[in-house]
């Protein structure tokens, strides 16, 4: 096994990082920033060290006080986390050639994923299914794109290859809006993101997002842990995950599951992945791959009894999986609420002392987070401050669960979701299953 972790995050993820390696007897590394001095895992850590300021250029994206951090404490393996460095492929390149292990895939692979082009031509040679659109960049040929639009058919989205966090995308509905939209986009691409490649795809008016949850060895083992539907999003920021996703069949599941499976061997990943796919109308269409352990993994966890953040562990310590497919069985239901310190009519963010807190508890609730009473939640990082979980042998007692534990939680001195949590778990369609990625946005009044 791993002999000691350094835990490049912060927050709720850290903290999780930090039991899975207790758990199994790895020494762990805190590296904060001056912010960030009085969290959980710090101080629950063997060893914590201040990399920097609290803006994340200078402590959570500061590469070198990072690695330096991991040379002096002695460390073996950097755990990414999610968001900050996790898919940021020079880092995991950096850390490799530094002599220490990258928990995650391999720097090629990253890479590879991190370009939505190239991801998409690899899952479509591994037969996976994927959007109709322009199998590859746009050029500046205004006739030639004319052309593909025109195959593919009205409404298309012309997206940015470098992409991420919901920007650089923009939906044209009819051709004289086409070559407008397509130099608008590859501009903000550039400026965004440094890459100003855009591709074509078309637009699916009503779908919802479901995600395959993988696990591969990269010696020639990939496991799937069933899906999660990610539906309810607001500005295509997730705000309730649930396992499985309602109305997916074992059938269809498996079918889905086998070709993420086959496409993780072909590409020779490692670690935990996530396959993203836009579902309508029975079928999935491959949109992204995310090659880190994810926000809502624990709903995966609860329905299914692996723990994702050890089997990550034992992946980076270059052991085989420590399962087949046939042991993955899939039972019950999980839902998970993003806690997040904002307001919650307009979604402000809402950093300060929390005077107040109690958290939930019983049967078949589970609360990921970091905070605690007198904590002070600061300025500077994601507004998410907890994940509340709860798990129950149908979804109508996940539903029942969450509802209660929504009301057991008590976090005063801040604003938070919280009240909209409670009006998305007592909202009739979502409690009947199977809304689409719109349904927030139009229920709030945004669309
Ligand atoms: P990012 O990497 O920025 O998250 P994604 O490719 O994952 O970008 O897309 C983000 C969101 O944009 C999706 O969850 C969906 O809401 C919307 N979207 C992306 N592609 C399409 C498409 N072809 N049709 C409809 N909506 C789309």
């Amino acid at each position: 096994m791993l002999d000691k972790v350094l835990i490049a995050n912060r927050g709720e993820i850290a903290l999780r990082i930090l039991r899975a390696c207790k758990e199994l007897g790895i020494k762990t590394v805190a590296v904060h920033s001056t912010a960030d001095r009085t969290l959980k895992h710090v101080l629950m850590a063997d060893e914590s060290i201040c990399i920097g300021g609290p803006s994340a250029t200078e402590s959570y994206l500061n590469v070198p006080a990072i690695i330096a951090a991991a040379e002096v404490t002695n460390s073996v393996a950097i755990h990414p986390g999610y968001g900050f460095l996790a898919e940021n492929a020079d880092f995991a390149e950096m850390v490799e050639k530094s002599g220490f292990v990258f928990i995650g895939p391999t720097a090629d692979t990253i890479r590879l994923m991190g370009d939505k082009v190239s991801a998409i031509n690899s899952m479509k040679k591994a037969g996976v299914p994927c959007v109709p659109g322009s199998d590859g960049p746009l050029t500046d040929d205004h006739d030639r794109n004319k052309v593909i639009a025109k195959r593919i058919g009205y409404p298309i989205i012309v997206k940015a290859a470098g992409g991420g966090g919901g920007r650089g995308m923009r939906v044209v509905r009819s051709e004289d809006e086409l070559i407008n939209a397509i130099q608008t986009t590859q501009t903000e691409a550039g400026s965004f993101f440094g890459n100003s490649m855009v591709y074509m795809e078309k637009f699916l008016e009503n779908p919802r997002h479901i995600e395959i949850q993988v696990l591969a060895d990269g010696q020639g083992n990939a496991i799937h842990l069933g899906e999660r539907d990610c539906s309810m999003q607001r500005r295509h920021q997730k705000v309730v995950e649930e396992a499985p996703a309602p109305g997916i069949t074992p059938a269809m599941r498996e079918k889905i599951g086998e070709r993420c499976c086959r496409a993780c061997v072909e590409i020779g990943y490692r670690g935990a992945g996530t396959f993203e796919f836009l579902y309508e109308n029975g079928e999935f269409y491959f949109i992204e791959m995310n090659t880190r352990i994810q926000v809502e993994h624990p709903v995966s966890e609860m329905i299914t009894g692996v723990d994702l953040i050890k089997e990550q562990l034992r992946i980076a310590a270059g052991q085989p999986l420590s399962m087949d497919q046939s042991q993955i069985k899939i039972s019950g239901h999980a839902i998970e609420c993003r806690i997040n310190a904002e307001d919650p009519e307009t979604f402000i963010p809402s950093p300060g002392k929390i005077t107040m807190f109690h958290s939930p508890g019983g049967l078949g609730v589970r609360w990921d987070s970091h905070i605690y009473a007198e904590y002070t939640v600061p300025p500077h990082y994601d507004s998410m401050i907890g994940k509340l979980i709860t798990y129950g042998e149908s979804r109508d007692v996940a539903i029942a669960r969450m509802r209660l534990a929504l009301d057991e939680l008590v976090l005063d001195g801040i604003k938070t979701n919280i009240p909209l949590q409670r009006r998305i778990m007592a909202d009739e369609n979502f409690r009947n299953g199977g809304t689409n990625i719109h349904y927030l946005e139009k229920k709030l009044g945004m669309q």
